[in-house]
């Protein structure tokens, strides 16, 4: 079998690696029907996050069951699935707090660019849908492994609510889902910070009413003019640096909230400030898990369509054309077929 290893920057390969197999008798086997390439996926590939040597890739994905270990009995040969990219017993107190993706058994799924995978805790990690999906729901299926989730995520943390006037810091996949999501919670104003025309295009299909291209200082200025200058019920930071985290902060208004799910790259709080800011700050890896029943009833009722970010199809075994795309932004997220 081969999958995606990446060897050092820019050093992206499909290339033989060992076929996964049942190794605990909680694991599943899963043959992929569509993985992706993360925004994530990008620091490493981009040399801003070092890797120790070859490194396998991939953390989103589904498909059919193949094989379980003798312990699992939730799960069936023959079922299509989806799982979060941490996984997760669903049993102990995180996960029953609705934090699985802070699960005392927690594993990293990584090896998910291939046409198989290996999933532990697979009674705890994986969800079927009804039936067998027809091919034009595989896109949306597929987001609610990590992007979906992550955004429906930074919605939840920053206590978006029917009516609120949210504001969504970064335009990449999460961001625009997160956008999606506020939606469909019921938000009544949304904000999109984003300068790219596809992208403010694609936001203002999943519902932002204005898009606003300016940062930093005149970024929160517009905000605050936006919303006679109050600032926003719940931002939305999808980034992870210094800059957006400081933008997120301060075009929240005094109660309201920041739900961050951008992986924090360098970020470095002031307490004082932040302190007479009265912002709440919730963030963290999404808990994909907890949302997973409720976000596939939404998309296999066809109430929402994530599945609209993937803007790049790509056989498996051109991965590495899949992450040039992503890193020159010509592509917002592309989706890979075995
Ligand atoms: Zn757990």
């Amino acid at each position: 079998m081969r999958g995606t290893v990446l060897h050092g920057p820019g050093d992206i390969r499909f290339e033989e690696c060992q076929i996964p197999k049942i190794i605990e008798p909680t694991d599943a086997v899963i043959r992929m029907a569509a993985t992706c390439v993360c925004g994530s996926d990008l620091w490493p590939y981009r040399g801003l996050q070092p890797i120790s040597g070859p490194t396998p890739m991939g953390h989103e994905y589904c498909g059919f069951v193949e094989e379980v270990g003798s312990a699992v009995k939730t799960v069936k040969p023959g079922q299509f699935v989806i799982g979060s990219f941490a996984t997760s017993d669903n049993t102990c107190p995180h996960c029953q707090y609705g934090y699985q993706s802070s699960c005392a058994h927690r594993e990293w799924i990584s090896t998910a660019q291939a046409p198989r995978l290996r999933v532990p805790l697979a009674d705890g990690t994986l969800v079927a849908t009804p039936d067998v999906p027809s091919d034009e729901l595989l896109p949306s299926l597929l987001t609610l492994s990590d992007v979906m989730g992550t955004g429906w995520f930074a919605a939840d943390a920053a206590n978006v609510r029917p009516g609120s006037t949210v504001t969504v810091v970064g335009d990449g996949a999460v961001g625009l889902l997160g956008i999606l999501s506020a939606k469909q919670i019921g938000a009544a104003r949304i904000i999109a910070m984003s300068r790219h025309p596809a992208r403010q295009k694609l936001a203002s299909e999943f519902g932002a009413t204005d898009i606003v291209t300016e940062r930093g200082d005149e970024g929160v200025t517009r905000i605050k003019d936006l919303t006679q200058g109050i600032g926003a019920d719940s931002v939305l930071e999808c980034v992870g640096t210094q800059e957006s985290m400081m933008q997120a902060i301060r075009c929240t208004r005094p109660g309201g909230s920041v739900g961050y799910v951008g992986v924090p790259h360098g970020v470095e709080l002031d307490g004082e400030p932040l302190f007479f800011s009265h912002v709440h700050l919730h963030g963290g890896p999404a808990p994909v898990r907890r949302y997973l029943p409720e976000l596939i009833d939404l998309v296999w009722n066809r109430k929402i369509n994530p599945g609209k970010v993937f803007d790049l199809t790509l056989p498996l075994d051109q991965v590495a054309e899949g992450y040039r795309a992503m890193d020159e932004r010509r592509a917002i997220k592309t989706l890979l077929r075995p």
